[in-house]
């Protein structure tokens, strides 16, 4: 096994889907590995079965992102590896159900994986990417993101939060070398659905396979694109939308109420 150039990817939601993809994907691409699932047997195989392909060095760390004390525990790996140039914040899980068919205790955990393992294990590794001035985010955000009406409500917010925080990421960390770039897969051919409660969507034809997604993705990110939407056939449907939403940036300064509400200023 000879030492990796790439650095180390550490991939979350790595036992299955599209986390185990870019495990291969990345090893092959000649990244070391830390792979993280609640699924140990599942990591494991999949570890020895890249490790028999590559030759890659690849680790496990069998852990519960829900879980405080196994997520601090991928922090700290994240602060104090200085070999890991890449993060995939893969892992998650969607639903769905309307807001009448699902409970608050389970959109609390939706939450807890989708955005706050998300964000505390960014915040791990950003400030060591930006101090060697070098190392790259991917973060897996979902078409629903956009297309907000699709799946369950809170589901879709949350990949709306990681498109939004992928916006202010980019804009922080640009300049300090670092890398982010946000990944929208459309309907993939996963155990998600399983999970989120409409197998049939896996065998639809508007469906992509996982593989095709990742390989997409990957291709996106050695163009440099900083926003992935490897289902989009027309690329200048996105950079439309995006340069409106920016556009309306400027038109919130303002201090005084559009006349359409009728409201006598008062000026601060
Ligand atoms: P998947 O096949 O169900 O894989 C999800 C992965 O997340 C598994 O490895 C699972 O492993 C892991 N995971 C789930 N809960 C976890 C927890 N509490 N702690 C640690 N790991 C956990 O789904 P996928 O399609 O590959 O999804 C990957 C990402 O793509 C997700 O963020 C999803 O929202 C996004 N996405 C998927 C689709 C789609 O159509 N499939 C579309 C848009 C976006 P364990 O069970 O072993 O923990």
């Amino acid at each position: 096994m000879n030492i990796s150039t790439k650095g180390k990817a550490l991939v979350t939601g790595a036992s299955t889907g599209i986390g185990a993809v870019y495990a291969d994907r990345l090893a092959k691409r000649g990244y070391d590995l830390i792979l993280v699932a609640r699924n140990g047997d599942r990591l494991n195989a999949l570890a020895n079965t890249i490790k028999q392909q590559t030759g890659r060095a690849v680790s496990v760390v069998a852990a519960d992102l829900n879980n405080k004390a196994d997520l601090s525990s991928i922090e700290d790996i994240l602060r104090n590896d200085t070999s890991i140039s890449l993060l995939v914040n893969n892992a998650g899980i969607g639903s769905v159900a309307s807001v009448l068919d699902s409970g608050a205790d389970d959109m609390e955990a939706m939450i807890s994986l989708n955005i706050t393992a998300l964000t505390r294990l960014t915040y791990a590794v950003a400030p060591a990417f930006a101090a060697r001035g070098a190392g790259t985010i991917v973060n897996i955000s979902s078409v629903v993101g956009i297309a907000v009406e699709a799946l369950n409500g809170v589901y879709s917010a949350s990949k709306s939060y990681v498109l939004s925080f992928g916006h202010a990421l980019q804009r922080d960390l640009a300049d300090k070398g670092v890398r982010i770039q946000t990944v929208l897969p459309a309907a993939t051919a996963t155990e998600f659905w399983d999970v989120a409660g409409y197998a049939p969507q896996k065998t639809k034809p508007t469906t992509m396979s996982a593989a095709d997604l990742v390989d997409a993705a990957l291709a996106g990110l050695d163009q440099g694109e900083l926003v992935t939407i490897p289902a989009l056939q027309d690329d200048a449907d996105w950079k439309r939308w995006e340069a409106d939403r920016r556009s309306l940036a400027p038109k919130f300064a303002n201090g005084i109420p559009a006349p359409r509400y009728g409201i006598e200023h008062d000026a601060v």
